[in-house]
């Protein structure tokens, strides 16, 4: 059983119908686009995908779970639960932020945990009592034949313990920085520790069927930028890491720590600048590349970061595979790749293929047309301040080969299907002769979206995955959000699609 969704994932990929059809099976449902006319669907080679859901530790510790399970299954055919095991953020949960403590919602046990300084206290989290939810997640689930993965995320918010402290990443002025942009940093030997002791504790100790890793970050200079959607209110000031684990990761590179931090200090200034629609003489983009050319170790800086986070992965991964080297562990990828260029560039699926057993791109169409637009609003006012915000939307277009609605209006609407499905055919593209399975992450119910989710809109999104090759689909961001009607979406593409 545990080999059987990397397995199927894997030698389903030979002779599958991929790439044959270079229209989009469906698109438009969600919201109606400018992408080309749906074209007939053609009966999909029998497999069984991975149909997952993501819920946190409220609805594990307190539901009855053969009914929760009962109902996943009967209503959205859901066969796999991604639970948020440990965290502190409290709307993963879901609970209110204030007063939340979190960490391990399942009982630590500390011989996994020796190179870590956390104490038991440290890591339990408070809020279920001696409820481990773990333990009862996985009893449940063995009963009812589901999967069980261990979803494994970076928090984007500062963890009330003291002693994360330690494990935080430190900006070019010398400070910590504990929250989005920042974050624990992947060259800290404390948070690789706990990361992967984390993985081994969840193994040994309750036999997990999986992990999927996900951080929602970017390098230092990118962030710095406020390159990513929702992130033109963002502090320049905030760019990391200079902790003392980076500084001589970098020393041994030769890479210069010190030109690296008066490039921030410029950088700083041309984004400040930028908002205040100070524009430069020569011009937003000319003045950054120059800003690039004088100090070439921002982008040092960057590569460092993206290739420490690299090693991140890799090393968690080996972690899981010296305990059971059929536990599949993949990465979530996040939503930012489908907006900024940069970011785009920083995820190599081919690269990532070659330490994964499966890639979950988050293609969450209905909330990506007001997100796409909070990151044109950010980037249009600095790196790309020169171009009429519209054109720049038209610009990125072109730049990811996506065929979407125009500036006044994606945002209510929403991306189509279509989106769903060109994303999901260029991540397979990219990883190539790898053949790891992509899981297509799909949106349903995320508060602020813009546009609307209704059941017909989760059941094309759910089509345009599996018709353009996903061997899975994530429903996020939680469980706990959804509308039982929007679920309902689900089953019904998987019906059509003879996948139940
Ligand atoms: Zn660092």
């Amino acid at each position: 059983m545990l080999k059987a969704t990397a397995a199927a994932g894997v030698t389903a990929f030979v002779g599958q119908t991929r790439g044959q059809d270079s229209t989009p099976a469906s698109a438009g449902a969600a919201a109606p686009a400018a992408g080309p006319a749906p074209a007939a669907s053609k009966p999909l080679e029998k497999f069984t995908p991975v149909v997952g859901m993501q819920i946190g530790a409220l609805p594990l510790a307190k539901e009855d779970l053969d009914r929760l399970l009962e109902t996943l299954r009967e209503r959205g055919g859901i066969n796999t639960l991604f639970v948020f095991a440990y965290g502190h953020v409290a709307r993963w949960v879901p609970m209110a932020q204030q007063g939340f403590r979190g960490g391990n919602f399942a009982i630590p046990h500390m011989q996994y945990y020796k190179d870590t300084h956390f104490t038991y206290e440290d890591m339990r989290a408070p809020e279920f009592a001696d409820v481990d939810i773990l333990e009862r997640t996985m009893k449940a689930t063995r009963k009812h034949g589901f999967k069980t993965y261990a979803l494994i995320e970076e928090a984007d918010k500062e963890a009330v313990v003291p002693a994360w402290q330690e494990l935080y990443e430190i900006d070019s002025h010398g400070r910590k920085q504990a929250a989005q942009p920042g974050g624990p940093c992947s060259n800290n030997p404390l948070y690789r520790g706990f990361t992967q002791g984390l993985a081994e504790d969840y193994l040994r100790s309750y036999g997990v069927d999986g992990f999927m890793w996900s951080s929602e970050r970017q390098g230092g200079m990118t962030s710095a930028m406020g390159a990513w959607h929702h992130g033109g209110g963002s502090d320049p000031t905030k760019g990391t890491c200079f902790c003392e684990h980076c500084l001589k990761k970098a020393a041994a590179l030769n890479i210069d720590a010190g030109r690296a931090k008066e490039g921030f200090a410029k950088l700083e200034r041309f984004i400040r600048d930028g908002r205040a629609r100070q524009r430069p003489r020569d011009g937003y983009f000319v003045s950054f590349f120059r800003l690039l050319l004088a100090y070439p170790e921002l982008l040092q800086w960057e590569s460092l970061w993206v290739n420490s986070r690299t090693q991140f992965m890799t090393d968690l991964r080996n972690r899981v595979k010296s305990v059971n080297p059929d536990t599949p562990v993949g990465f979530h990828v996040w939503h930012n790749a489908s907006f900024s260029p940069f970011y785009r560039a920083e995820i190599d699926f081919t690269g990532m293929a070659k330490n994964a057993d499966f890639i979950k791109p988050v293609l969450y169409n209905v909330s990506a047309g007001e997100r796409m637009t909070s990151f044109v609003n950010s980037v249009g006012r600095t790196i790309f301040g020169d171009i009429p915000q519209p054109e720049i939307l038209q610009m990125l277009y072109a730049m990811f080969d996506y065929k979407e609605l125009p500036f006044e209006k994606v945002g209510a609407a929403g991306f189509s299907t279509d989106y769903i499905a060109r994303e999901v055919q260029r991540t397979l593209d990219d990883i190539g002769p790898a053949k790891v399975p992509v899981y297509a992450g799909l949106d349903i119910d995320i508060p602020g979206a813009g546009a609307k989710y209704t059941p017909e809109s989760v059941k094309q999104s759910v089509m345009a995955a599996f018709n353009s090759g996903a061997r899975g689909v994530i429903f996020a961001r939680n469980y706990a959000e959804m509308k039982p009607a929007n679920l309902g979406g689900v089953r019904a593409a998987l019906d059509e699609l003879g996948l139940s």
